[in-house]
């Protein structure tokens, strides 16, 4: 008799898992904790319940990268994608879902597999033998949050996340921002132009403080609260305390001399710091927000040199269990220290339903194929997938790891395009041709081992 592989978390990452697994013939337990024991966000006791929006995104494989994941889930008969489509809705280039006959249709597939055993408990250990993966979201049980934080030390897992905007790298002005690490600090010359600045007068401080005031905000869901935020307040309550409260904080200018302008002291400096081993992305540092995502690209647009910026992702501040993910995990998304589990889903620091899937359903390819006696290698780094799981478990700068959505700027550069705005839609489609073509093949390798 084969091993049962273990999947804690039916939500989007455990459910695809469960499915992948099963599908290659592997016995699957399914550990879910609803209906008994609930979530402040979930509803139901469904399995791969949508909490909040009811959408997938863009569902466009050939200029967008979540539209890619999409493509790569469907050319892996992944149920939360052709689940997904059987109960589209309209909404123009995205996937949105009807929420309830969706996950209705995932719970009773599952049910349904001679493979798999569905079973409501809470799961509050790691255990120490046979395959596990967990898959227990941003919303992850107290008990067993705390199990995880005692394997793998508390300071790798965060119960809140702090997002500052992700700028692309290409879209920021050059000839107004600068490199320079805070008072020429550093051992080598990458260390010394580690960060990126951009420079403020004080009328430029003074409208950007008065259009954060004014900004938008998002609230806090029920049952969600504030008071975790004390070392690391939004930007626009940090505001609020005082005019003079960013000059002294994360907009402070000294220790830095603007190349362009070396006899002007600027008011105040924005840093951006590099966010991944590619250099293309930068993230603005200190810049965590709930402002609303128009009123932040219209705020931080405002920023001298970030004119012109494209974002990767947005900011924000949510309850979202997950852990330091390139110091904790390897590219097999197994846990260094306890090879027998595996995490899945938004508990890996990707972010959002169809990252969390597609994490799912590559553990569960993996963890079945250990099983099986057939360990495949993990997704090829050109695919969407592999962008993705390549800077979770590595590509990302662990001492300030926060959760990404899978975005171009985690794809490896295609040499020889023209870069800027100019030449998006032709990059973009080829990171797409590549991606697919690596999938393919990755797919075509796993089949073969499988068969
Ligand atoms: C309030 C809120 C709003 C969000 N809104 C959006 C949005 O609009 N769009 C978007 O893309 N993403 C949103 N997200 C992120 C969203 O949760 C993820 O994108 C996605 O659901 C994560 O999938 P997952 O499988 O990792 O976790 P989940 O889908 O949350 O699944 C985890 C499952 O594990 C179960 N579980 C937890 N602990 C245990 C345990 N100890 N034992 C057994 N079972 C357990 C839970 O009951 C749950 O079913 C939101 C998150 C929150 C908290």
């Amino acid at each position: 008799m084969t091993e049962k592989l273990h999947i804690v978390g039916g939500g989007m990452a455990g459910s695809e898992a469960a499915w992948q697994a099963a599908q290659m013939g592997v016995d699957v337990v399914l550990h879910e904790m609803r209906p008994k024991v609930g979530t402040f966000a979930h509803r139901t006791g469904h399995l791969a319940e949508m909490v909040c929006s009811n959408s997938f995104r863009s569902d466009d494989d050939a200029e967008n990268a979540v539209g890619q994941l999409h493509w790569e889930m469907r050319a892996a008969q992944g149920l939360v994608m052709t689940t997904a489509d059987r109960h589209r809705l309209p909404a123009g280039g995205a996937l949105a879902v009807d929420r309830d006959p969706f996950a209705e249709e995932v719970t009773a597939t599952l049910r349904a597999h001679p493979r798999v055993t569905v079973q409501e408990s809470e799961i509050t250990e790691l255990p120490g033998e046979s395959r596990w993966i967990f898959a227990t979201g941003p919303l992850t049980s107290p008990a067993l949050g705390e199990a995880i934080a005692r394997a793998t030390g508390a300071d790798q897992l965060a119960f809140f996340d702090a997002i500052a905007p992700i700028v692309y790298a290409e879209s920021i002005d050059m000839g107004t921002a600068w490199r320079q690490s805070r008072y020429d600090k550093g051992e080598t010359e990458a260390e010394r132009q580690a960060y990126i600045n951009c420079p403020m007068t004080k009328d430029q401080y003074e409208a950007f403080i008065d259009a954060l005031l004014a900004a938008d905000k998002t609230e806090f869901h029920e049952g969600e609260t504030a008071d975790y935020f004390d070392g690391c307040l939004p930007i626009e309550v940090m505001a609020a305390r005082g005019r003079e409260t960013l000059r002294h904080g994360p907009m402070k200018p000294v220790g830095l001399t603007n190349p362009h302008k070396p006899d002007e002291k600027p008011h105040a400096v924005v840093q951006l710091r590099r966010d991944n081993a590619l250099g293309t992305l930068y993230n603005i540092v200190g810049f965590q927000t709930k402002m609303k995502y128009g009123a932040q690209t219209d705020v931080f647009r405002m920023i001298p040199g970030l004119e012109e910026a494209r974002f990767a992702r947005l900011g924000g501040i949510h309850r979202n269990t997950f852990l330091n993910s390139p110091t904790l995990l390897d590219d097999q998304l197994r846990l260094r220290a306890l090879p027998n589990i595996r995490f899945a889903g938004q508990i890996t620091g990707v972010e959002g339903y169809v990252e969390s899937a597609a994490m799912g359903l590559l553990a569960g390819r993996l963890a079945a194929a250990e099983i099986l006696g057939q360990a495949l290698p993990t997704a090829p780094a050109d695919s969407a997938m592999g962008a993705l799981v390549h800077h979770i478990t590595g590509g990302a700068e662990a001492r300030t790891f926060q959760p990404m959505n899978v975005n171009f700027g985690l794809f490896r550069p295609v040499e020889g395009l023209k870069g800027g705005r100019k030449g998006r839609r032709e990059r973009y489609r080829a990171y797409t041709d590549r991606a697919k073509a690596a999938w393919r093949a990755w797919l075509a390798g796993a089949a073969l081992d499988a068969a």
